[in-house]
């Protein structure tokens, strides 16, 4: 333990006043944090009522644009928010500037309503380098639990069949969760199949059951495994033709209608979205059904345009959107004249194309070139908002709301409890870690 800074002798007026300029940031760090304490409950509930569903893909990439956060660390304040929406103490401490925003950001990652206290104990003693390697064992021990949970559950997987005395196959086993959510989720699909089968040929066919009652729950399952097996077998377990049997083609009817090659209808809008840098292959239908004429990639844009799109572009030109892979959108659609070159093309990525076509949003451009992106309900969605009003005199605002919201902070409200000692990082983790062997 270090010793005690002597007091008795006079302090030179220079080092006082580097003391009270580290004192005044101590106070207003604390003050930050406490406000960020607030900014996090905003964005907690801006999140959970979808105010950034306006077109943006996530509450992150709402923030990156409207506040100019990277997305990174915008992504990291929404994560916390939501974490410390279930960590009440923890959220408390951040909230009376008691703990820092980087030590809150670090417990979070591995704190439970069960251990917060224990964790929140190592925030407010240990400076914001232990609290991280607190994390990071803590982060160890969970890894290995959850490893050899898995472990566990593989080792114990099984499947056994045996015939009854009666010629019945009895089937017992446990699969893993994986294995089992596929195999409810085939069973759940074979049922209705099952299910539409015998309504359609309700009329036609005698009923299943001899008696005429209707089958139960375990019968139905039973009869879904049967048509799962069946449909294996006569399928085969060779993948290779799934790429063929996805391609999609687009029938485009003489009535307007489009129609996927599977058979459901789509909208005049998915269709345009799915022919706009068409890749894939459409017919048109006349009236009597045959197809006139068959588009096979005509109006995808040739590879010299998408490199000189791709350039100008770069990115989705959806304000705040980062995503750099992206369809070329025709502003105006070459269904109704709109011609395959650059100045009519525009990046967009999967959500935002189908954003512009299906969602109501709109994109055109300006004479002088600009895009002008609008909202389903006509406002203008700006490439970069204006900032928000700021106070004249920023510190002394955020001094007053967080004294009116009860707040005390001084220059040693976060101080860490630490007194110099040595921490044994792998001590500490077996004494708070509810799933580390305790030390004996
Ligand atoms: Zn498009
Ligand atoms: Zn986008």
């Amino acid at each position: 333990m270090p010793a005690e800074r002597p007091c008795s002798q006079p302090t030179h007026p220079r080092v006082a006043a580097l003391e009270r300029l580290g004192d005044e940031i101590a106070e207003l760090s604390a003050h930050l944090d406490a406000a960020t304490a607030r900014l996090l409950d905003l964005i907690r509930e801006f999140d959970a009522r979808g105010g950034w569903n306006t077109g943006f893909r996530s509450c992150a990439h709402w923030l990156a644009w409207r506040v100019g956060l990277d997305l990174g660390a915008a992504r990291e304040r929404v994560r916390v928010a939501r974490a410390l929406g279930t960590l009440p103490r923890l959220a408390e401490a951040l909230a009376r500037g008691e703990i820092s925003y980087s030590k809150a950001r670090a417990l979070t990652r591995v704190a439970s309503p069960e251990t917060e206290s224990r964790l929140l104990a190592v925030g407010r003693a240990g400076t914001v380098c232990h609290v991280e390697q607190i994390v990071r064992g803590w982060r160890r021990v969970d890894r290995l639990a959850e490893a050899r949970e898995t472990a566990q559950r593989h080792r114990n997987r099984g499947l056994t069949l045996h015939y009854d005395d009666d010629g019945m196959l009895i089937l017992h086993g446990r699969l893993t969760p994986e294995v089992g959510a596929l195999l409810r989720q085939a069973l759940a699909a074979a049922r209705e199949t099952l299910h539409r089968r015998a309504s359609s040929h309700e009329t036609a066919m005698p009923p299943t059951e001899p008696s005429g009652a209707t089958s139960s729950q375990a019968q139905q399952q039973a009869d879904a495994l049967a048509l799962v097996a069946e449909a294996a077998l006569q399928q085969g377990f060779d993948s290779e033709t799934v790429g063929e049997r996805y391609q999609v083609v687009v029938h485009l009817e003489s009535s307007g209608h489009a129609v996927l090659d599977d058979g459901p209808h789509v909208s005049a809008e998915t269709s345009e979205r799915l022919t706009c840098d068409a890749t894939r292959t459409w017919m048109r239908h006349g009236h009597d059904g045959l197809p006139v004429e068959v588009g096979a990639r005509t109006r995808t844009i040739p590879p010299a345009l998408r490199r000189a799109l791709e350039r100008r572009d770069e990115r989705c030109r959806f304000p705040g959107c980062e995503v750099r892979r992206g369809q070329g959108h025709h502003i105006q659609h070459w269904a109704h004249g709109g011609p395959t070159i650059l100045s009519n093309l525009v990046l967009l990525c999967r959500r935002h194309h189908r954003a512009v076509h299906e969602e109501g949003y709109q994109v055109t451009r300006e004479a002088d070139g600009a895009l002008q992106f609008k909202g389903p309900d006509g406002a203008a969605i700006p490439a970069s908002p204006p900032t928000a009003l700021v106070h004249e005199d920023p510190v002394a605002a955020l001094r007053t709301c967080n004294e009116q919201a009860g707040l005390r902070i001084t220059a040693r409200t976060a101080l860490p409890y630490w007194l110099g000692e040595h921490l044994d990082v792998g001590w500490a983790i077996s004494a708070l870690h509810p799933l580390a062997n305790p030390i004996r």
